[in-house]
Protein backbone atom coordinates (compact mmCIF):
# COMPACT_ATOMS: atom_id res chain seq x y z
CA UNK A 1 0.00 0.00 0.00
CA UNK A 2 2.65 2.39 1.01
CA UNK A 3 4.85 2.26 -2.31
CA UNK A 4 1.14 2.45 -4.43
CA UNK A 5 0.48 5.96 -3.30
CA UNK A 6 4.08 7.02 -4.11
CA UNK A 7 5.63 9.93 -1.65
CA UNK A 8 2.35 10.49 1.06
CA UNK A 9 1.95 6.63 1.27
CA UNK A 10 5.78 6.92 2.33
CA UNK A 11 4.76 9.70 4.91
CA UNK A 12 2.32 7.43 6.07
CA UNK A 13 4.43 4.49 5.85
CA UNK A 14 7.01 6.35 8.00
CA UNK A 15 4.30 8.59 10.99
CA UNK A 16 2.71 4.89 11.28
CA UNK A 17 5.96 3.15 12.16
CA UNK A 18 6.92 5.45 14.62
CA UNK A 19 3.07 5.52 15.99
CA UNK A 20 3.83 1.66 16.99
CA UNK A 21 7.50 2.47 17.97
CA UNK A 22 6.36 5.14 20.62
CA UNK A 23 3.56 3.05 21.66
CA UNK A 24 5.99 -0.11 22.20
CA UNK A 25 8.38 2.27 24.14
CA UNK A 26 5.76 3.63 26.13
CA UNK A 27 4.66 0.08 27.08
CA UNK A 28 8.44 -1.00 27.68
CA UNK A 29 8.62 2.14 29.85
CA UNK A 30 5.33 1.14 31.89
CA UNK A 31 5.95 -2.22 32.55
CA UNK A 32 9.06 -1.53 34.09
CA UNK A 33 7.08 0.11 37.32
CA UNK A 34 4.19 -2.31 36.70
CA UNK A 35 5.22 -4.92 39.12
CA UNK A 36 6.46 -2.40 42.21
CA UNK A 37 3.06 -0.38 41.42
CA UNK A 38 1.28 -3.98 41.83
CA UNK A 39 -0.71 -3.76 38.32
CA UNK A 40 -0.31 -7.17 37.12
CA UNK A 41 -3.05 -9.90 37.95
CA UNK A 42 -3.58 -13.23 37.08
CA UNK A 43 -7.16 -14.38 35.15
CA UNK A 44 -7.72 -18.23 35.23
CA UNK A 45 -9.79 -20.19 32.78
CA UNK A 46 -11.20 -23.20 33.81
CA UNK A 47 -10.31 -26.69 31.63
CA UNK A 48 -12.80 -29.76 31.50
CA UNK A 49 -12.78 -33.21 30.88
CA UNK A 50 -14.97 -34.52 28.63
CA UNK A 51 -14.71 -38.24 30.06
CA UNK A 52 -15.87 -36.89 33.51
CA UNK A 53 -17.39 -33.70 33.43
CA UNK A 54 -15.11 -32.50 35.88
CA UNK A 55 -12.77 -29.40 36.06
CA UNK A 56 -9.08 -30.99 35.92
CA UNK A 57 -7.40 -27.68 35.52
CA UNK A 58 -7.21 -23.87 35.26
CA UNK A 59 -5.28 -21.67 32.69
CA UNK A 60 -3.38 -18.50 34.38
CA UNK A 61 -3.41 -15.67 32.08
CA UNK A 62 -1.68 -12.68 32.85
CA UNK A 63 -3.66 -9.09 32.64
CA UNK A 64 -2.23 -5.75 32.82
CA UNK A 65 -4.01 -2.53 33.75
CA UNK A 66 -2.36 0.59 33.48
CA UNK A 67 -3.61 3.78 34.79
CA UNK A 68 -3.55 5.60 31.57
CA UNK A 69 -2.74 2.77 28.91
CA UNK A 70 -5.78 1.01 30.15
CA UNK A 71 -6.26 -2.82 29.83
CA UNK A 72 -3.15 -3.85 27.51
CA UNK A 73 -3.68 -7.63 26.20
CA UNK A 74 -1.10 -9.74 26.39
CA UNK A 75 -0.88 -10.30 22.58
CA UNK A 76 0.95 -6.72 22.79
CA UNK A 77 2.95 -6.91 25.95
CA UNK A 78 4.47 -10.14 26.53
CA UNK A 79 6.26 -9.69 22.91
CA UNK A 80 7.59 -6.05 23.93
CA UNK A 81 8.56 -7.93 27.34
CA UNK A 82 10.51 -10.37 25.68
CA UNK A 83 12.55 -8.03 23.66
CA UNK A 84 13.34 -5.79 26.62
CA UNK A 85 14.21 -8.65 29.15
CA UNK A 86 11.54 -8.09 31.89
CA UNK A 87 9.75 -11.03 30.98
CA UNK A 88 12.09 -12.50 33.56
CA UNK A 89 10.65 -10.24 36.29
CA UNK A 90 7.04 -10.88 34.90
CA UNK A 91 7.52 -14.59 34.39
CA UNK A 92 8.67 -14.99 37.97
CA UNK A 93 6.13 -13.85 39.27
CA UNK A 94 3.35 -14.94 37.24
CA UNK A 95 4.60 -18.75 38.22
CA UNK A 96 5.05 -17.60 42.07
CA UNK A 97 1.56 -16.06 42.02
CA UNK A 98 -0.33 -19.07 40.27
CA UNK A 99 1.97 -21.27 42.43
CA UNK A 100 0.54 -19.88 45.75
CA UNK A 101 -2.39 -19.70 44.32
CA UNK A 102 -3.20 -23.24 43.68
CA UNK A 103 -1.68 -24.12 46.73
CA UNK A 104 -4.53 -21.99 48.38
CA UNK A 105 -7.52 -23.71 46.58
CA UNK A 106 -6.11 -26.54 47.61
CA UNK A 107 -6.04 -25.84 51.32
CA UNK A 108 -9.76 -24.24 51.06
CA UNK A 109 -10.49 -28.11 50.10
CA UNK A 110 -11.28 -27.25 46.13
CA UNK A 111 -10.68 -30.62 44.22
CA UNK A 112 -7.43 -31.13 43.07
CA UNK A 113 -6.61 -29.77 39.85
CA UNK A 114 -3.39 -28.53 37.67
CA UNK A 115 -2.48 -25.29 37.59
CA UNK A 116 -1.51 -24.06 34.01
CA UNK A 117 1.15 -21.61 33.09
CA UNK A 118 2.19 -20.34 30.46
CA UNK A 119 6.10 -19.84 29.47
CA UNK A 120 7.40 -17.37 26.77
CA UNK A 121 10.32 -18.95 24.33
CA UNK A 122 12.93 -16.58 25.97
CA UNK A 123 11.97 -17.65 29.66
CA UNK A 124 12.48 -21.62 28.81
CA UNK A 125 15.54 -20.76 27.32
CA UNK A 126 16.92 -19.00 30.76
CA UNK A 127 19.26 -21.18 32.28
CA UNK A 128 18.13 -20.79 35.83
CA UNK A 129 14.40 -22.22 35.04
CA UNK A 130 14.78 -25.33 36.46
CA UNK A 131 15.77 -24.40 39.44
CA UNK A 132 13.22 -21.71 39.58
CA UNK A 133 10.50 -23.43 39.15
CA UNK A 134 11.94 -25.73 41.99
CA UNK A 135 12.11 -23.30 44.27
CA UNK A 136 8.86 -21.64 43.38
CA UNK A 137 7.11 -25.09 43.99
CA UNK A 138 8.80 -25.77 47.58
CA UNK A 139 8.28 -21.95 48.51
CA UNK A 140 3.95 -22.45 47.77
CA UNK A 141 4.28 -26.13 48.91
CA UNK A 142 2.61 -27.69 45.65
CA UNK A 143 3.43 -31.22 44.79
CA UNK A 144 5.18 -30.56 41.28
CA UNK A 145 2.43 -32.95 39.36
CA UNK A 146 -0.48 -29.80 40.02
CA UNK A 147 1.83 -28.01 37.88
CA UNK A 148 1.60 -27.29 34.10
CA UNK A 149 3.79 -25.80 31.75
CA UNK A 150 2.64 -24.33 28.75
CA UNK A 151 4.99 -23.96 25.98
CA UNK A 152 4.53 -23.10 22.15
CA UNK A 153 6.21 -25.08 19.56
CA UNK A 154 8.49 -22.61 18.90
CA UNK A 155 10.43 -22.97 22.11
CA UNK A 156 12.35 -25.68 20.28
CA UNK A 157 12.88 -24.04 16.56
CA UNK A 158 16.41 -22.46 17.24
CA UNK A 159 17.68 -24.99 19.80
CA UNK A 160 15.67 -28.62 19.58
CA UNK A 161 17.95 -30.69 21.83
CA UNK A 162 18.51 -27.58 24.38
CA UNK A 163 14.70 -27.19 25.06
CA UNK A 164 14.43 -31.38 24.88
CA UNK A 165 16.84 -31.32 27.26
CA UNK A 166 14.98 -28.81 29.49
CA UNK A 167 11.99 -30.56 29.22
CA UNK A 168 13.29 -33.87 30.33
CA UNK A 169 14.64 -31.85 33.50
CA UNK A 170 10.83 -30.51 34.24
CA UNK A 171 9.83 -33.63 33.41
CA UNK A 172 11.99 -35.52 35.90
CA UNK A 173 10.76 -33.08 38.64
CA UNK A 174 7.45 -33.94 38.20
CA UNK A 175 5.62 -30.85 36.10
CA UNK A 176 4.05 -31.51 33.07
CA UNK A 177 4.17 -30.13 29.91
CA UNK A 178 1.57 -28.83 27.51
CA UNK A 179 2.28 -27.95 23.84
CA UNK A 180 -0.13 -24.85 23.52
CA UNK A 181 -1.41 -23.24 20.15
CA UNK A 182 -0.15 -26.95 18.75
CA UNK A 183 -0.52 -27.43 14.58
CA UNK A 184 0.32 -23.50 14.22
CA UNK A 185 4.16 -24.10 14.75
CA UNK A 186 6.93 -25.49 12.87
CA UNK A 187 7.70 -28.60 14.90
CA UNK A 188 9.05 -31.51 13.37
CA UNK A 189 7.35 -34.80 14.30
CA UNK A 190 10.72 -36.51 15.05
CA UNK A 191 10.69 -34.37 17.80
CA UNK A 192 7.66 -33.98 19.31
CA UNK A 193 8.40 -37.35 20.17
CA UNK A 194 10.97 -36.40 22.58
CA UNK A 195 9.36 -33.76 24.04
CA UNK A 196 8.05 -35.33 26.99
CA UNK A 197 5.11 -33.41 26.64
CA UNK A 198 1.81 -34.81 28.43
CA UNK A 199 -0.86 -33.07 26.37
CA UNK A 200 -1.33 -31.19 23.24
CA UNK A 201 -2.91 -28.27 23.12
CA UNK A 202 -5.37 -28.11 19.69
CA UNK A 203 -5.15 -24.34 18.87
CA UNK A 204 -7.77 -22.50 18.60
CA UNK A 205 -8.03 -21.59 14.81
CA UNK A 206 -9.07 -25.66 14.10
CA UNK A 207 -11.93 -24.97 17.02
CA UNK A 208 -13.12 -22.00 15.26
CA UNK A 209 -14.61 -23.60 12.13
CA UNK A 210 -14.94 -26.85 13.03
CA UNK A 211 -18.36 -27.27 12.63
CA UNK A 212 -18.58 -26.16 8.87
CA UNK A 213 -14.79 -26.71 7.66
CA UNK A 214 -14.21 -30.46 6.89
CA UNK A 215 -10.57 -29.66 6.55
CA UNK A 216 -10.11 -28.06 10.27
CA UNK A 217 -12.44 -31.15 11.10
CA UNK A 218 -10.05 -33.49 9.45
CA UNK A 219 -7.01 -32.04 11.31
CA UNK A 220 -8.33 -31.96 14.80
CA UNK A 221 -9.14 -35.36 14.25
CA UNK A 222 -5.44 -36.28 13.07
CA UNK A 223 -4.05 -34.17 15.90
CA UNK A 224 -6.07 -36.42 18.55
CA UNK A 225 -5.49 -39.52 17.48
CA UNK A 226 -1.82 -38.27 16.94
CA UNK A 227 -1.41 -37.28 20.33
CA UNK A 228 -3.34 -40.92 21.81
CA UNK A 229 -0.99 -43.03 19.86
CA UNK A 230 2.13 -41.21 21.15
CA UNK A 231 0.96 -41.26 24.91
CA UNK A 232 -0.54 -37.97 25.25
CA UNK A 233 -4.09 -36.68 25.72
CA UNK A 234 -5.73 -33.36 23.91
CA UNK A 235 -7.36 -29.98 25.36
CA UNK A 236 -8.75 -28.02 22.60
CA UNK A 237 -8.56 -24.35 23.49
CA UNK A 238 -11.28 -21.47 22.48
CA UNK A 239 -14.67 -23.68 22.27
CA UNK A 240 -17.33 -21.18 21.98
CA UNK A 241 -20.57 -23.17 21.47
CA UNK A 242 -22.11 -26.55 22.53
CA UNK A 243 -21.88 -27.45 18.28
CA UNK A 244 -17.50 -27.58 18.76
CA UNK A 245 -18.05 -29.09 22.42
CA UNK A 246 -20.20 -32.23 21.05
CA UNK A 247 -17.93 -32.44 17.96
CA UNK A 248 -14.30 -32.17 20.11
CA UNK A 249 -16.21 -35.41 22.47
CA UNK A 250 -17.11 -36.94 18.79
CA UNK A 251 -13.83 -36.96 17.74
CA UNK A 252 -12.21 -38.13 21.08
CA UNK A 253 -10.99 -35.04 22.69
CA UNK A 254 -10.15 -35.62 25.97
CA UNK A 255 -10.61 -31.84 27.83
CA UNK A 256 -11.95 -28.50 26.40
CA UNK A 257 -11.54 -24.74 27.36
CA UNK A 258 -12.91 -21.76 26.27
CA UNK A 259 -15.90 -19.18 26.57
CA UNK A 260 -19.00 -21.44 26.00
CA UNK A 261 -18.01 -23.43 29.59
CA UNK A 262 -16.25 -19.99 31.24
CA UNK A 263 -13.99 -17.30 30.54
CA UNK A 264 -11.21 -16.00 32.30
CA UNK A 265 -11.78 -15.10 36.06
CA UNK A 266 -10.29 -13.18 38.96
CA UNK A 267 -9.81 -16.09 41.36
CA UNK A 268 -12.36 -14.68 43.93
CA UNK A 269 -14.96 -15.21 41.01
CA UNK A 270 -13.41 -18.13 39.83
CA UNK A 271 -13.88 -19.71 43.48
CA UNK A 272 -17.49 -19.46 43.11
CA UNK A 273 -17.57 -21.68 39.67
CA UNK A 274 -15.47 -24.26 40.85
CA UNK A 275 -17.19 -24.36 44.18
CA UNK A 276 -20.35 -24.62 42.05
CA UNK A 277 -19.25 -27.40 39.90
CA UNK A 278 -17.59 -29.94 42.04
P1 LIG B 1 -2.87 -18.77 24.95
O1 LIG B 1 -2.02 -19.30 26.04
O2 LIG B 1 -3.06 -19.61 23.75
O3 LIG B 1 -4.25 -18.43 25.65
C1 LIG B 1 -5.50 -18.50 25.04
C2 LIG B 1 -6.10 -17.15 24.76
O4 LIG B 1 -7.44 -17.32 24.28
C3 LIG B 1 -6.24 -16.25 25.98
O5 LIG B 1 -6.09 -14.91 25.51
C4 LIG B 1 -7.68 -16.49 26.42
O6 LIG B 1 -8.21 -15.43 27.19
C5 LIG B 1 -8.35 -16.62 25.08
N1 LIG B 1 -9.57 -17.41 25.13
C6 LIG B 1 -9.99 -18.31 26.04
N2 LIG B 1 -11.17 -18.87 25.69
C7 LIG B 1 -11.50 -18.32 24.50
C8 LIG B 1 -12.62 -18.49 23.60
O7 LIG B 1 -13.54 -19.29 23.83
N3 LIG B 1 -12.61 -17.74 22.47
C9 LIG B 1 -11.60 -16.87 22.18
N4 LIG B 1 -11.70 -16.16 21.05
N5 LIG B 1 -10.55 -16.68 22.99
C10 LIG B 1 -10.49 -17.41 24.14
P2 LIG B 1 -5.22 -13.86 26.34
O8 LIG B 1 -5.50 -14.00 27.80
O9 LIG B 1 -5.43 -12.54 25.70
O10 LIG B 1 -3.73 -14.33 26.09
C11 LIG B 1 -3.17 -14.32 24.81
C12 LIG B 1 -1.82 -15.00 24.80
O11 LIG B 1 -0.89 -14.28 25.60
C13 LIG B 1 -1.84 -16.41 25.39
O12 LIG B 1 -2.31 -17.34 24.43
C14 LIG B 1 -0.38 -16.59 25.74
O13 LIG B 1 0.37 -16.94 24.61
C15 LIG B 1 0.02 -15.19 26.16
N6 LIG B 1 0.01 -15.11 27.63
C16 LIG B 1 -1.04 -14.88 28.46
N7 LIG B 1 -0.62 -14.90 29.75
C17 LIG B 1 0.71 -15.15 29.73
C18 LIG B 1 1.73 -15.30 30.75
O14 LIG B 1 1.48 -15.27 31.96
N8 LIG B 1 3.02 -15.53 30.31
C19 LIG B 1 3.31 -15.64 28.98
N9 LIG B 1 4.59 -15.86 28.65
N10 LIG B 1 2.38 -15.52 28.01
C20 LIG B 1 1.10 -15.28 28.38
MG1 LIG C 1 -4.29 -30.56 31.83
MG1 LIG D 1 -1.84 -21.06 26.93
MG1 LIG E 1 -3.10 -21.23 22.89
Amino acid sequence: RAKQSGRNGYQFYTTEMQLTTDRALQIENALRRALERDQLRLHYQPQLSLSTNRIVGVEALLRWQHPELGQVAPAEFIAIAEASGQIQGIGEWVLRTAAQQAKQWRDLGLAPMTMSVNLSAVQFRHPDLPELVARILAEAQLPPQFLELELTEGVALHDPLGAIAVMEHMHQQGVKISIDDFGTGYSSLSYLKRFHAHQLKIDQSFVRDITDDPEDLAIVNAIISMAHSLGMNTIAEGVETQAQLTLLRAQGCDEVQGYFFCRPQPPEELVAFLRAHS
